[in-house]
């Protein structure tokens, strides 16, 4: 069978994302390789860019089928509002910038030596861990529906695609994964 990046220098991980989206009437997307993880940027009423960790990419194997399809499912959730993209990005800012205040704050408190330091302290660590166990939380209930989502997306475009991969690999791969992530 002729592999996708002899025919027209496309790889079968940006053949999934293309046809997972196409079917899902998901327009304005593109995808791109880079040397880091591979990652969803999605935008609202924007292109959304889809970026592949190159390597895996170029390896044609059931991981590199199931994160393209992953990274797919993202758009679609965040898209369907099944996830919040903004929620995550929101609340991981947040707990780096309270972890930021709390260290600046105990420095300049300790310094002025004040009776109420350890109250202003207390409120800051209490608020930066339940608001860290919030995106922790959040972070991993998306990663969950995204990777239950990707299993059944590349399922329905399976037969658009030309791989000698089988697809009880890619079932396989889905499932450890949702087992060693989650
Ligand atoms: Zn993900």
């Amino acid at each position: 069978m002729q592999k996708y990046e002899e025919k027209d220098q496309k790889l079968i991980g940006e053949a999934v994302i293309e046809e997972v989206l196409n079917k899902n009437n998901f327009k304005d997307f593109k995808t791109k390789l880079h040397n880091k993880n591979s990652k969803c940027c999605y935008r609202t009423n924007k292109t959304t860019t889809i970026k592949l960790n190159k390597k895996e990419a170029k390896e044609e194997s059931a991981e590199s089928l199931i994160v393209a399809a992953h990274e797919a499912s993202h758009a679609l959730n965040y898209r369907e509002g099944i996830t919040n993209a903004k929620l995550i990005k929101f609340t991981e800012i947040s707990s780096r910038s309270i972890l930021l205040f709390m260290l600046t704050a105990s420095a300049i408190l300790s310094f002025y030596n004040w009776q109420y330091s350890w109250l202003v302290l207390i409120l800051l660590i209490t608020s930066f861990f339940s608001i860290t166990k919030f995106y922790f939380k959040y972070y991993i209930y998306d990663e969950t529906k995204t990777e239950e989502r990707a299993l059944e997306e590349i399922r329905s475009v399976w037969g658009k695609l030309q791989t000698d991969i089988k697809f009880e690999e890619v079932e396989e791969r889905n499932k450890a994964r949702l087992e060693k992530t989650y």
